[in-house]
């Protein structure tokens, strides 16, 4: 590894501050005075309107208030994100779409960086899974899913539409429905190069609940099951949760963690627990379903009883 002033520079060279203030949407709170931009912190998430400054010219940002302190746009993901360099590299990359470092910006040249796949695909919302999941067609019209009859990586999945958090769509994942494909390729497929990390599934459908609190699931057929019920939900897509979804779930001031009812999901269920209780201020809750099953094995009548005493 580069020390991070080498394997930075040509990162800091493309990505300011101001970008990546703007991707996360925080520029609409900040007030432009000269080559200033002044506002709250978005780091540590104050409200004093003033505590934070950006010094465009100079591309350097500091908070008076709690943070006290202040840095370069490197210093500034590092803190957001709560991660570590090479973390901080691979975000700054994917917005620059570049490679993380310079060294391997040559080798991997010819590697595809991801391009937003913005086309939309014909789907039948009235694929027997979705049936067999318990998604209404209409639900599954509303979130953009159904079966695929076209080539190409999705030929034989139900595919989902998937977003970037402000609701972009970035390209399709696929189910696959081939019950040989699904045990030797796995269930789901994913467009080459997509940055599975920066996405929260279904998290721009319900920014203006947020405030009710959350439900988070692993997979997409949980968010739809539990929008018919009329409840908020995102899913991680796996497992695994990334400092965007850390930094996604923040805004919410209740979690209710729901995986599946299987080894890995118990084992990350509890992992990610305590990470989201060492970063958010919301308190976490955990419902472990019984082994061998996911939420969208429950009726509507036992979702609704497992998770309503537990958001606000
Ligand atoms: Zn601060």
């Amino acid at each position: 590894m580069h020390p991070p002033h080498l394997a930075f520079s040509h990162l800091k060279r493309r990505v300011s501050i101001e970008r990546v203030l703007s991707a996360r949407g925080v520029m609409s709170s900040l007030k432009q005075h000269r080559q200033r931009l002044i506002g709250p912190c978005p780091v540590h998430h104050g409200d004093h309107p003033q505590a934070f400054v950006v010094d465009r010219a100079k591309d350097l940002w500091h908070c008076f208030t709690r943070c006290r302190g202040g840095g370069d746009v490197v210093e500034l993901v590092r803190r957001m994100d709560h991660c570590q360099y090479p973390e901080v590299a691979r975000y700054l990359a994917a917005l620059a779409q570049v490679s993380p470092t310079p060294a391997r910006a040559k080798a991997t040249a010819a590697v595809r960086v991801y391009q937003p796949y913005t086309r939309t695909l014909r789907l039948d919302p009235h694929a027997p899974l979705l049936a067999q999941k318990g998604i209404w067609a209409q639900t599954a019209q509303h979130f953009e899913a159904g079966a695929y009859a076209g080539p190409g990586f999705l030929q034989g999945c139900v595919a989902i539409r998937l977003h970037d958090p402000d609701g972009r769509p970035i390209g399709y994942a696929g189910r696959r429905l081939d019950p040989a494909q699904a045990r030797q390729y796995g269930k789901w497929t994913f467009p080459p190069g997509l940055p599975k990390r920066e996405i929260l599934y279904g998290f721009h459908r319900i920014t203006s609940r947020l405030h009710q609190g959350l439900a988070v699931v692993e997979c997409p057929w949980g968010v739809m099951r539990l929008a018919q019920i009329g409840m908020p939900a995102v899913a991680l897509l796996g497992i695994q949760l990334s400092p965007t979804q850390i930094r996604l779930l923040r805004q919410t001031p209740c979690i209710v963690l729901m995986l599946d009812g299987d080894p890995a999901g118990s084992a990350a269920s509890r992992q990610i627990a305590d990470t989201l209780n060492q970063y958010t201020r919301a308190p976490v809750r955990r419902i472990d379903l019984p082994q061998g099953l996911d939420p969208d094995d429950l009726d509507d009548v036992e979702l609704a009883r497992r998770l309503l005493p537990l958001l606000p």
